[in-house]
């Protein structure tokens, strides 16, 4: 499947492999009715003025180590810090167990300290198990140094 922004200014399009896809439903839908959450690896296939085109090609889970994993997520540190030292790193998905894939604030508000390493948020809606509903995002840098997600259109 391919993503792309509609916003002419910044042309990002991703790539997501059917497998991959496929593993990040097995392991969110495994977490419901709490969140999941796990890593986006990938490669740049373009990273031009011009152009943004990147392909995820895998999911590494990640387990959730929030003290309330029914509303929150936190990746296992033992798996992110790794990933996030990687030139692979693309991203990061999680799951809503109850709500539609739309950020909360407080994904919002965590997307801060560490937007400045991916280029994907990935949210999967696990309510309706089949299929289960997702949404990407594309990071971009506000103002203020802040982080901002654009959802990115399904192809
Ligand atoms: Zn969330």
């Amino acid at each position: 499947m391919i993503y792309t922004s509609s916003h002419p200014q910044s042309q990002i399009s991703i790539e997501l492999d059917e497998q991959v896809l496929s593993a990040i439903y097995k392991h969110l839908t495994a977490c419901h009715p709490l969140e999941g959450c796990g890593i986006l690896l990938g490669e740049c296939l373009d990273n031009s003025d011009i152009a943004r085109r990147w392909r995820i090609t895998e999911f590494k889970p990640a387990a959730n180590r929030s003290p309330n994993p029914d509303r929150a997520f936190t990746l296992d540190p033992a798996v992110w810090v790794p990933c996030s030292l990687s030139p692979r790193l693309l991203g990061i998905v999680h799951n809503h167990p109850v709500s539609a894939p739309v950020p909360s604030l407080e994904d919002l508000k965590q997307l801060q300290s560490f937007g400045a390493l991916i280029r994907i948020y990935m949210i999967v809606a696990t309510e309706h198990k089949n299929p289960p509903n997702h949404s990407l995002y594309g990071v971009q840098s506000g103002e203020d140094l802040t982080y901002l997600l654009m959802k990115l259109q399904e192809h």
